[in-house]
């Protein structure tokens, strides 16, 4: 049985003052659930306070990123235990974001995620396709690259602690959302995938997220479907009481 996760990446939005205004409306207003986890992923720079703020609550705090050494001279970067001495439990990898922008590669991912995992932190690896990529009708030939490199030399000591989000590139931010029979067919895919690489077992408790303009309206539908396991949503993260309808869904 998979306990869906519900996840908001906050991305560069939000002070530390916002954060802990945010994550304190939505600790009280998803007070009583407990069948969904809910998780929220500040900027670095409010981490150690909506942790602290979270403390005691159903809320659960992630970071966006991570580097893969524990220490050193890597001005700019985080190490994994830097995130788990603030309490942070989960962490996003390889987000489309971070590819487009950063220089993310499916080896810096795997790097990432062989590191969180490491150090206890649950990382949620994202993978998506582009457009152009959708209608070329690679799909699954690059989500199949994405999941494989970044899981290489990965072994899993309990499955709950991956968490792999699709996130269709041409869904995210754009209020385009993938039709539920679309993301079901993926979503499907990746864990025949997972099963292939982890045994069935395993794949069965991996959660997979959908990740793409998520909002109270569309979540029930999505949320519905057989394969997926809960959201990584963006902007309508952002506002408490959003976040919390999508948590309801
Ligand atoms: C995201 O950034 O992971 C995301 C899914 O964004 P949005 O919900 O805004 O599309």
């Amino acid at each position: 049985m998979r306990t869906p996760l519900i996840a908001g990446n906050w991305k560069m939005y939000k002070t530390e003052t916002e954060a802990v205004d945010t994550v304190r409306r939505l600790a009280s207003a998803v007070a009583d659930v407990s069948a969904v986890e809910v998780m929220v992923a500040p900027p670095f720079t409010a981490l150690s306070a909506v942790a602290r703020a979270a403390e005691g609550t159903v809320v659960r705090v992630g970071a966006q990123n991570l580097f893969w050494e524990a220490e050193g001279a890597f001005t700019g970067e985080i190490a994994p235990g830097m995130l788990t001495a603030l309490g942070c439990t989960y962490v996003i990898i390889g987000h489309s974001e971070r590819r487009q922008y950063f220089g993310e590669t499916d080896d810096t991912v795997n790097r990432r995620v062989g590191a969180a995992l490491s150090a206890g932190l649950k990382p949620v690896l994202c993978v998506g396709e582009t457009e152009a990529q959708r209608e070329a009708g690679d799909t699954f030939s690059v989500l199949d690259k994405q999941v494989e490199i970044g899981l290489q030399g990965v072994s899993l000591k309990n499955p709950g602690d991956l968490v792999v989000a699709y996130e269709p590139v041409w869904a995210i931010g754009t209020g385009k959302t993938a039709t539920s029979g679309q993301a079901q067919e993926v979503h499907l895919h990746l864990r025949q995938r997972l099963a292939g690489r982890f045994g069935t077992e395993t794949a069965e408790a991996v959660r997979i997220l959908y990740g793409g303009s998520v909002k109270p309206g569309n979540a029930p539908e999505l949320m519905g479907m057989p394969d997926i396991d809960g959201a990584l949503v963006g902007g309508a993260s952002l506002d408490a009481d959003t976040f919390s309808r999508i948590v309801r869904f």
